[in-house]
């Protein structure tokens, strides 16, 4: 039984108001509310526990830590990883790829190498591999997409070659909703000997994910968009490969012995966690996981595929409507534009209606290159939203178009 007065009602900040209107949040693919639950791991944990970890000998370091670690293991078990060592704590999806552009980089990349992309990557997952590309003379290839907004298979299967030693792509695309097809991606990358990083940012808050039935090598999300404090991350990847990477920062925690003349690291997962962890933000991720885990990720999909049907449905009705991507097998993310509105305005219009949506090119540019558009109108939904939002939603889309 999904009851979503009750789930509404763990989010406080959905009961406040905007320009005296009431708040629709449909702006979900930036940042999720948080829950009483996760709000409340974090004051608790400052107000009881509050040490720093893993060097302590004293009860309340001793606590910290194994809250830090039990959400290690919580993390793991979301994703069914196989091991805990697997389980990076980062800043973000952001700060996961930039670690792992450096060290694989480091490890595996030289001139002439090539790492595989797609046209509807976040910049993120562009802009890393980018600059490694320049640091070591290797080549970045770009997979495109098809007008209607899925990744050209043939392109990929084309564009593998033996130089290429990495591909990286989005599980869902944070403009498009297109869910890519990532466990035939990995299949085909494997045949060919080549490793494969998933960007889970807009993919883990909306359906399961499972490390070891998709079999990627690496994987990254950001905690602030599933319903976690912001400032906190994962990048997982398999202990065979991490076990070869060299480590991205220096400092205390990744090691194991310093001398002036050598220094050697840390086990995984510490040999990439140089300094103190966010650790309360570790707990406030894990209280977030335990949280949608106790909705249900099938739930939340269902009733989030639900909404984003129904939107579908009653957004394409409007007179001038263009909505980007694909319409069947795609994610809680609706990007649109109605006539020559621009962007910016309609955002800012239904802003002072109290609907919450986000404007721009949505860190993608070149995807907006492609699209022949210098950005959309985004409404992304969560686990929180009903269709009374969709209705809301529309409505000032249409009452928009009627002043232009
Ligand atoms: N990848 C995708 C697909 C995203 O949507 C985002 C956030 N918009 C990111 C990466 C970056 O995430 P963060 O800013 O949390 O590091």
């Amino acid at each position: 039984m999904y009851d979503i007065t009750a789930i509404r009602n763990d989010f406080p900040i959905l009961g406040r108001e905007v320009y005296k209107r009431p708040l629709v949040y449909l702006d979900n693919g930036a940042t999720t509310q948080k829950p009483r639950q996760v709000v409340d791991a974090m004051v608790d944990e400052y107000y009881n526990v509050n040490a720093n970890v893993h060097r302590g000998v004293h009860f309340l370091s001793q606590q910290a830590t194994d809250l830090h670690e039990q959400s290690r293991e919580t993390v793991r078990r979301f994703i069914n990883a196989q091991s805990t060592s697997e389980i990076i704590f980062t800043r973000g999806t952001t700060e996961s790829i930039n670690l792992l552009a450096f060290s694989f980089g480091e490890a595996f990349v030289k001139a002439g190498d090539e790492i595989l992309v797609t046209e509807m990557e976040h910049h993120s997952n562009i802009v890393p591999w980018q600059m490694l590309c320049e640091r070591k003379g290797a080549v970045l290839k770009v997979v495109p997409i098809s007008d209607d907004g899925t990744l050209r298979m043939d392109e990929y299967r084309r564009l593998l070659s033996d130089r290429t030693r990495l591909v990286c792509c989005t599980h869902v695309s944070n403009v498009l909703g297109t869910v890519n097809p990532v466990k035939e991606i990995v299949e085909i990358a494997h045949s060919n000997g080549t490793l494969v990083l998933i960007d889970g940012a807009q993919s883990t808050p909306h359906f399961a994910v499972d490390m070891q039935d998709l079999d990627c090598d690496f994987f990254a999300f950001s905690g602030h968009k599933i319903y976690a404090p912001t400032g906190v991350g994962v990048l997982y990847g398999k202990e065979e490969w991490l076990d070869k990477l060299p480590p991205y920062q220096g400092g205390g925690e990744m090691i194991q012995k310093v001398t002036f003349e050598h220094t050697t690291y840390n086990a995984l997962p510490y040999k990439f966690e140089a300094g103190t962890p966010d650790y309360v933000a570790t707990h406030a991720l894990a209280a977030a996981l335990d949280y949608v885990s106790s909705l249900g990720m099938d739930n939340i999909f269902a009733h989030e595929q639900d909404l984003t049907r129904y939107a579908l449905e009653q957004l394409s009705q409007i007179e001038g409507m263009r909505i980007f991507g694909p319409m069947d097998g795609r994610d809680a993310v609706i990007s649109f534009l109605v006539g020559d509105i621009h962007h910016l305005d309609m955002g800012t219009l239904l802003d002072r209606l109290g609907i919450a949506v986000r404007t721009g090119h949505h860190c993608a540019d070149p995807l907006m290159s492609r699209l022949g558009i210098t950005g959309t109108v985004r409404a992304s939904f969560g686990l929180y939203n009903t269709r009374e939002e969709v209705d809301a939603l529309v409505a000032g889309v249409e009452r928009v178009r009627g002043m232009f």
